[in-house]
This record gives structure tokens, sequence and C-alpha cells, in this order.
């Protein structure tokens, strides 16, 4: 699936000009004037996104230390913070202390948040913007969204919220041709369990499976069609088989679990490999797949009252 960009701020337009060009304007500061690691994007996140020293928000950055370099500050992320343009040059290279000397909140409020350790989810943002920056530097045509944007843009089209078409109206959509085709949904259901005793609550055995898997031709997750000529069963059933050593099987169709079909009835469609495949009409619904797959203990009904 492909992964949904969620920038810190909700997505656009013109704010994301805006910030393109005040993070290159902060990275180029950073390596022009300081030996600073890249470390603008990780900066931005921590420090908001604004000036340290004045608030103001929307404007280049540049990477500030707190405690000077000429007075021996080090180039380590907790010595770093963000100042505007006319902050930067009014500090110059007096330390923090002195510069806040009139602003104890302010002062105490920088050097707490300077020691903290950036919150995971910044982290997340720091790691993808430089994902980001990486992936543009291969020369592919590279692009990111938002999850808002992704919404809008299935909302404007009409387009129904399943997992494959939100992947398709990831980023800049103008339009979307064939989406109501129906989307392959393949799910790992497991091969059964090596287990072969059933326990109850208690830790007591309350049953065994089979030793042998198969039974007559059939395993349980096998995607099975079975024509009931007569009787309250009547019709076609397609779905997968539990089976049972006696031979009476258990249908899981759309509609529900058929329970006591004789294997008589039963004609293979696909032999279980430990995923179900179902096509889901995202035009109609897309919940009915699951109702299609056995649950990883429908192997339960071929056990055996021990
Ligand atoms: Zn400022």
């Amino acid at each position: 699936m492909l992964p949904l960009w969620r920038s810190p701020r909700s997505w656009s337009g013109s704010t994301c000009k805006r910030w393109k060009t005040q993070r290159s304007k902060a990275e180029s500061t950073s390596r022009e004037r300081s030996s600073a690691p890249r470390s603008g994007e990780y900066l931005l996140e921590k420090w908001g996104r604004t000036c340290a020293y004045c608030g103001t928000e929307n404007v280049p950055l540049e990477i500030d230390h707190i405690h000077p370099r000429s007075k021996g500050g080090s180039d380590r992320i907790s010595n770093l913070t963000l100042a505007c343009r006319p902050c930067n040059e009014r500090k110059g290279n007096r330390p923090v202390e002195v510069f806040l000397a009139k602003k104890p909140d302010l002062l105490n409020k920088i050097l707490a948040r300077a020691k903290a350790p950036l919150r995971d989810a910044a982290a997340v943002n720091a790691t993808r913007w430089n994902l980001f920056e990486r992936l543009k530097r291969t020369g592919l045509p590279v692009e990111t969204g938002s999850g808002g944007r992704t919404k809008w843009n299935r909302t404007r089209l009409g387009i129904p919220k399943t997992h494959s078409l939100d992947a398709a109206c990831v980023g800049e959509v103008d339009r979307v041709v064939g989406w109501t085709c129906p989307a392959l949904s393949i799910r790992a259901t497991g091969r059964g369990s090596y287990q072969r005793t059933r326990l109850d609550a208690f830790g007591f055995p309350r049953g065994y499976l089979t030793r042998k898997k198969v039974h007559f031709g059939f395993a349980t997750g096998d995607l099975v069609r079975a024509v009931v000529a007569k009787g309250k069963k009547a019709g076609t059933h397609l779905g997968r088989v539990a089976v049972r050593a006696s031979g009476s099987f258990n249908i899981r169709t759309v509609s529900g679990i058929v329970q006591g079909l004789s294997h008589k009835v039963c004609r293979l469609v696909q032999r279980a490999d430990g995923y179900g495949y179902s096509l889901a009409n995202p035009s109609i619904s897309n919940r009915k797949e699951s109702a299609f797959l056995p649950g990883m203990n429908a192997e339960v009904s071929n056990a055996r009252r021990g």
C-alpha cells in the first residue's frame, strides 16, 4: 500500500511553497556558517518552525548556536536552535544568557527545550522529509501528498473509501479512470496450526484435530463450489471449506456459513495456499470479502471430541 504522507501542517499550496524556501535557506545557512550537520529538518520539527527568540512564523530561519561556537559551543543538536535573521544578528556571538538577560522566562524555556529529546511523531516526520530529499536526488519524479489531500481528491471525484481507491487518490490527481473495476484482495489466512490438541479456557484438552489434513480430497481453506440439487440447502455455494473427517463439510460463503454439506457435492475451485483471494467491487462494497475467508480457528470443525 502506498504511504499516505501527513505533513505536520494541514495541506495548502501556499504554505508548502513558503515552507520549501524556508527549509532550503535554513540548510544553506547551516552549511555556510558552521560545520553543523544537516539537521535543519530535525530542528524545524523540534522548535515548531518558529523563531525561538521572538516566535515569528513563516520567515526564513537560521540555525543558531545557543552557546556560541566562538566561545566553545558545540555543534550538538542540544546546542542548536532556530532564529530569524533579525534575532540572529541581534544575538551575534553573545551567549544566550547575556542575550536574554532581561527575559529569564524565555531563557529557561529555550534551555529546557534544547535538552528535550524530539517527540516520536516529530522524529518520524523528520525521517520522512529526509527520505523525500534522498528520493528526489535520484532524479526520478517524486511527489508527496497529505492524508487530507487524498480525502479531498476522493470526495471531489465521488469515489468511495477503500484501501485501493485511497492509494489511487494520493497526491495530485485530476481524475481517476476505470476505478469501478473490482480489486483483487489477498489476505494471509495461514495454513492451520501445528498444535493438534484443542484446549479449553483452563488449558485442558477439549478435542483433538486429526493427524491428516486432507479428507476426501479436500483440506480446510480450499475454495470449493458446492451444488445442492434439493432440500433446505438447495443452491450453489461458493466459498472456503472447513473439512471434517466424517465428510460433512462447512462452507463459508459471502452470505454466511453453510453447515453440513457432503463432500460429494463439492468441486474444488482453488487449493488453499495460505492466502485468501477475493474480488471486491469497490462501487458496491468491500466489506464482504472477509466473510469469504475462514478464520484461523476454522479447522476446529474437523475436531474429534476427545
Ligand atoms: Zn526572531
